[in-house]
Formats: structure tokens, sequence, C-alpha cells
């Protein structure tokens, strides 16, 4: 194993955290006149709606029956690339409607909340880490999709969290040394698996940090027959004791395809709306977030993924505002780290829609 540097890395930058919002009770009367009236303004403007696994199950019952699709962040923009439409409005946090610009230029990407951010993209400012780069130039940087379209064209190489293990085993095996950005749990894993020299930024995600390994200890007591399924943002000692460590994508695929009757599960608790599509009579359980060192964040669920919801996405498919601008410099630096693992992913046979990030 390489030398890791642990001590010469910079601190995260410090995120502050919206309250989660709250969005008015609908009766189940108004909520199908209002996905009808969605519907309609979708087709008015040409429009294709992506959303991500941890959005309000309304959202993403409605991506599904109106012809757009549910999928992880790098699956939603692969979606959005195939399709003719010239809108895609993204429903999910703003690195992937970013993401969904820089691959499709041509078309108009709106969200309903430009808001809707994540703690590994704003604990991870370009500026900062620009210096970060520019003090170990020996480094090939690797970043993870949630980051910023700047951070991105600062980067060599964009992975996902299916992909991050065999683009920097492979990295690793050409000698190359390793600056990595923004997430460190996930960073730490990827180091233990590959054994690279690994630099890390020290960002994280406030809903996977919370996850509490003593709790999920006694939890899996009461529930023996339990697989325990974890993302990899989530902290070391949560991912020691998962059967299984993954993306969203194989989470759901691993409580589709495992024989175990019950599940206990460590990511954005969005993701139960999916599974339990696929897998009707299994038994699904959020992994503890209460407990020792618990906060007022505790709850399992994305305060940006929250100010995702069906009243503000048909506000703005009336107004068409809230659209995704990026710079042509910066999309042209961003999207060859991203083609980069698209390339890799080819090359090597990796079925991309198994390996989909948060
Ligand atoms: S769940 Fe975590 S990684 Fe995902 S968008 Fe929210 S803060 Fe970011």
């Amino acid at each position: 194993m390489t030398d890791f540097h642990p001590n010469s890395i910079p601190s995260g930058t410090q995120v502050e955290v919206p309250p989660h919002p709250v969005w008015p009770e609908l009766t189940p009367g108004e909520r199908e006149k209002l996905k009808v009236r969605i519907k309609r303004l979708l087709a008015e403007r040409d429009a294709v709606l992506v959303a991500h696994y941890y959005t309000d199950s309304g959202l993403q019952e409605l991506a599904e029956e109106s012809g757009g699709c549910v999928a992880d962040s790098l699956e939603m923009a692969r979606f959005g690339a195939a399709q003719t439409a010239s809108t895609l409005v993204v429903c999910g946090v703003r690195f992937m409607g970013e993401t969904a610009k820089i691959l499709n230029p041509e078309k108009r990407i709106l969200m309903p909340d430009l808001k809707a951010t994540c703690s590994l993209d704003e604990g991870c400012p370009a500026t900062a880490f620009g210096q970060f780069c520019d003090q170990h130039p020996d480094h090939t940087v690797v970043v993870y999709a949630n980051t910023s379209a700047e951070v991105k064209a600062r980067s060599d190489w964009v992975v996902t969290s299916g992909i991050a293990l065999p683009i920097v085993k492979h990295l690793h095996a050409q000698g190359e040394k390793i600056l990595w950005a923004p997430d460190k749990h996930l960073g730490r894993y990827v180091q233990k698996v590959t054994g690279a020299d690994m630099l890390l930024w020290q960002g994280s995600c406030v809903v996977h940090e919370e996850f509490k390994s003593v709790a999920l200890a006694r939890i899996r007591k009461l529930h023996p027959k339990a697989a325990v399924l974890v993302h990899p943002e989530s902290p070391e000692q949560v991912i020691d004791q998962a059967d299984v460590v993954g993306s969203t994508t194989a989470l759901i695929k691993a409580v589709h395809e495992m024989d175990n009757p019950e599940f206990i599960v460590a990511t954005d608790g969005g993701i139960f709306h999916k599974m339990k599509q696929l897998a009707p009579g299994k038994i699904l359980i959020e992994a503890p977030t209460a407990g020792e060192g618990a906060t007022c964040q505790s709850c399992a669920h994305c305060p940006w993924m929250g100010m995702n919801a069906l009243q503000n996405l048909e506000q703005v498919l009336m107004r068409c505002d809230n659209e995704i601008v990026i710079a042509p410099e910066i999309r042209e630096k961003a999207v060859l780290p991203i083609q980069r693992m698209l390339d890799f992913a080819k090359a090597h046979q990796l079925a991309m829609k198994d390996q989909g990030n948060a």
C-alpha cells in the first residue's frame, strides 16, 4: 500500500444546512389534478422530466407516468441526452442540472429550485479547490459527480460512486498519485480498497454523515435476517457493517436480487419508493440516524432534495425560469473529465446504468 497523507489535507468548508422544506398537504384529488396540469405543461413546453431517487415519491411517479425517468444523476444525464425534447426539467440538486447541461448544451435545463444544492458541492468551492490542486501539481485530480461545473472543469476525471473503484484502481496501477474531492468517507473507502496514494478533500454529505454505527449494530441484532445496505458516503464504522456497499442503483438492485426478507438501508429515505416498487414483499428499515451525536439534521432525508415538489415543478413549467446556465469556457473544460469516465466505462464494458452515483 502506498502512502496516505491524512495530515496534509485542507478542511472542508463549513456548510449551512437549510431547514427541511414543508410543503402544503395536498388531498388525493388536488394531487391528481396537479399532476394532470403538469403533464399538459410538459407537453406544451416540449419538456421531459428527469428525477432523482431521493426526491418526493409523487415526483418519481410523475416522471415515470409522463415518459421521463427516475435514476441516479449520471443516468439522468444520459437519459436526457437521448431525448429529442428541447427542454429537460431536472428534479434533484443543482450539480445534476449542471451535469445535464454539460452533456446536453443545446437543451434548455430547468429546475424547480436553483437553491437546491448539496453539502458536498457547497463544501468544495472552486477557488479553494483550485489552490489545493495548485499545491499538488504531481497528482491526478479525481472528483466525485457531486461538484460544481467549475470544480469539474479543474479535474482530470469525474467519477460516480459506482465507477470510482475501477477508475482509481486503473490510475493506481499506472503509478499515479490521486487528489480526491470532495467526499472524505467515499475517498477513504476507495483508498482502503484500492491501496492508492490519495490526498482527500474533507467534505461530507450531511445525510450520510448522520448514520450511527452503534445504533446500527443494535438494530442488526434485532433483525438478524436483514442485509445491511450502505452508501459509501457513510462513515467508516457504518460501512464496516455493510453486506453491500454501493451506489443508489446498486442498493436498489440488491433489494431486488438478494433473498433476504429484510434490509437495513443507510442512504436517503427517498430511495425506498423505487425499492418498494421493485420488491414489494421485502421489509425495508431505515438505518438509524438518532442516537449518540445525533443532530437536528438526523432524518435521512436530504433538505436540498426536499426543495423539489409538485407545486414548484408546476411553477417552473409555467414561468420557464430557473434555467441552468454554464459559461461556455467552463463547459468545454468540464465535459472532458466526464467524457473520460464515460469512455473508460465503455472500454471496460461497465454497465453504467448499474454504476450510478448519489
Ligand atoms: S443526499 Fe447528500 S450527497 Fe446527496 S444531494 Fe443531499 S447532501 Fe448531497
